[in-house]
């Protein structure tokens, strides 16, 4: 096995047999932690240089430190609601790489979980807003600068199954992911005239720090809860199904999928009556 996908992968997984991502340049933004994190360590073995973009800077520098040879790997503090900071972190992508392919819109917070509406907190909302939805506009705004020239180019946003439901997550956290796949689908039809691919991919629930905290639980205790509530049983929901699915966007392979919100979540969606 290839050892920088072991690294990935934690042994655990098939051996690498092709390069998909050979040549692209990228930019994930929540790269330090969680989905990111992990989208970051499988397009680099996919052979892509990376940009991580976070406001972690210790965990965002001590992973480009882990993969970092020969300069695939490099980290940029970026605060996404703030726009001087994404345009920075384009344009550093571009002079260090020459161009950009990749703009995976990742980076998103949870916001607190009211009973009621009534009593919940407004600041919170707008706070949820602006890093989920105006963050991920900026993102898509600052790439499409560099990628309209190009002729070319892929942008990804990290929705969830909350872009479809009414339920269980927070009013902020449904309303701020509904807003990401309005905005890809707006982006799919504007930028598809510059050939330029836009996509969304919603997960379903995986016990990263976002989701811990936003339901205080335990790894291990949120894995359990999560299986049993699983429709496909047999795995345990993992960052590297959704860090797959945006490999498989971001390459050639998906040359002519655009305007789609890939669900990855077992199919967990499909049962759930606040699902459509
Ligand atoms: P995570 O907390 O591990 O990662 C989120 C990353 O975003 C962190 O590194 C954080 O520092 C970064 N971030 C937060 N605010 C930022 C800002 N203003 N600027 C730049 N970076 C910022 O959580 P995760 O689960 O990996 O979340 C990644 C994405 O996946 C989010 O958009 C989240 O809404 C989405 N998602 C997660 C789940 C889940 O169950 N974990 C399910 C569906 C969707």
């Amino acid at each position: 096995m290839n050892a920088s996908y072991e690294k990935y992968t934690n042994g655990s997984s098939a051996a690498l047999t092709s390069k998909r991502l050979e040549g692209k340049v990228a930019i994930i933004t929540g790269g330090a932690s969680g989905i990111g994190e992990t989208t970051v360590r499988l397009f680099v073995c996919h052979g892509a240089r990376v940009v991580i973009a976070d406001v972690q800077d210790k965990l965002g520098r001590s992973l480009c430190d882990q993969l970092g040879a020969k300069g695939a790997v490099s980290y940029a503090h970026c605060d996404v609601t703030r726009e001087e900071d994404v345009k920075n972190v384009v344009d550093f992508a571009v002079a260090e790489y020459g161009k950009l392919d990749i703009m995976y819109n990742n980076a998103g917070i949870p916001g607190k979980i009211y009973p009621s509406v009534l009593n919940s907190d407004s600041e919170d909302f707008k706070r949820v807003l602006d890093v989920n939805v105006y963050g991920a506009y900026l993102g898509a705004k600052h790439a499409a600068r560099v990628m309209i020239p190009a002729k070319r180019g892929v942008i990804l946003f990290t929705a969830s199954i909350a872009s479809m439901c009414c339920g269980e997550s927070p009013h902020a956290y449904t309303a701020s992911k509904h807003a990401v796949v309005g905005l890809m689908k707006n982006l799919c039809v504007e930028l598809g005239q510059h050939g330029i691919r836009v996509n969304a991919i919603s997960p379903g629930g995986i016990a990263t720090s976002l989701l811990r905290n936003a339901v205080g639980l335990e790894k291990s205790t949120l894995e359990d809860a999560l299986c049993t509530s699983a429709v496909l049983k047999g795995a345990v929901p993992r960052t590297d199904n959704v860090a797959e699915a945006a490999l498989y966007l971001s390459g050639d392979e998906a040359k002519y999928v655009s305007g789609l919100n890939l669900t990855v979540d077992g199919g967990y969606s499909t049962t759930n009556p606040t699902f459509k």
